[in-house]
């Protein structure tokens, strides 16, 4: 058997040629970074989890319209998606002030915003991801401002069935990073979304005590970030049945730290 091609290696994901032209396969792996890299482990079983959560939120939110790279999930670790060229573009939405709003504009974590805000950062690691305006998206042409209006339009609808689909789980969904691509359809590009929706890359708070149930864990050295995946698994329904047991771990290892 010939070795599948790598295409690109990033920091929790691994693309692979796919099995038809347009295609590529998305391997989900354990390694959590923070803090642009600085900070590097791994959590043990994310990948399986953020693979399954992935393919939950995409599924369900093609059903309302929004376009997906998303094929169908091939087993634990992998996904078949469709190619795109990534817009090389951050997008950034809030619900609640927490991490680099809270920090930058001095507004108190947990603070509920009174209007959503969706925010751009360049996707460049060199430079830190540095936040920009759509002046500067349309300036050096990472986007058309058609393509940013279709993009901010997405983000809206995704953000509307993400809050609803979490609160009826007791989850608030406080900020979260999606990032699209563009596909091409004979002479016409059209914007997808793409990469993943994932505990990595959302603040997910429980309702009741504000438990994050997210990459915080990790970034904030709380521990637990292994059942805090699962528990978002567990309400989202994807964990098979008798594995139920995240709750209590999580609760346990509250009660080991004192808290
Ligand atoms: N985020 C992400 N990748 C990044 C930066 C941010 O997935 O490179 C997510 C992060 O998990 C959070 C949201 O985007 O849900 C907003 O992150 P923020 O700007 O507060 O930055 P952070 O505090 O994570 O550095």
């Amino acid at each position: 058997m010939t070795r599948r091609r790598q295409i690109y290696e990033g920091k929790a994901k691994i693309l692979y040629e796919g099995p038809e032209p347009g295609t590529l396969i998305q391997y989900f792996k354990d390694d959590a970074t923070a803090f642009n890299a600085q900070k590097r482990g791994t959590i043990s079983g994310k990948g399986v989890l953020n693979n399954r959560i992935s393919e939950h939120l995409f599924t369900a939110l093609q059903t309302i319209g929004i376009p997906t790279h998303f094929i169908r999930r091939l087993n634990m670790r992998e996904q078949l998606i469709r190619q795109v060229e990534i817009i090389p573009v951050e997008v950034v939405i809030r619900n609640v002030a927490a991490g680099s709003l809270s920090k930058r504009l001095g507004i108190e974590e947990g603070t509920q915003l009174p209007r959503t805000i969706i925010e751009y950062y360049y996707k460049d690691d060199a430079l830190g991801d540095p936040m920009v305006a759509d002046e500067h998206i349309a300036c050096f042409g990472w986007a058309s401002q058609e393509e940013m209006n279709d993009i901010a339009d997405m983000a809206i609808r995704v953000n509307d069935f993400m809050c609803g689909l979490f609160a009826a789980i007791g989850i608030r969904l406080v900020d979260f990073k999606l990032e699209f691509g563009r596909v091409w359809e004979n002479d016409f590009a059209r914007v997808i979304l793409a990469d993943e929706i994932s505990p990595d890359g959302c603040r997910l708070w429980d309702m009741k005590s504000n438990e994050k149930l997210d990459k915080d864990r990790f970034r904030q050295d709380l521990g637990g970030e292994a059942e805090a995946y699962q528990e978002v698994a567990r309400r989202l329904g994807l964990m098979p049945e008798g594995e139920e047991t995240a709750v209590l771990d999580l609760d346990s290892h509250r009660k080991k730290r004192g808290k």
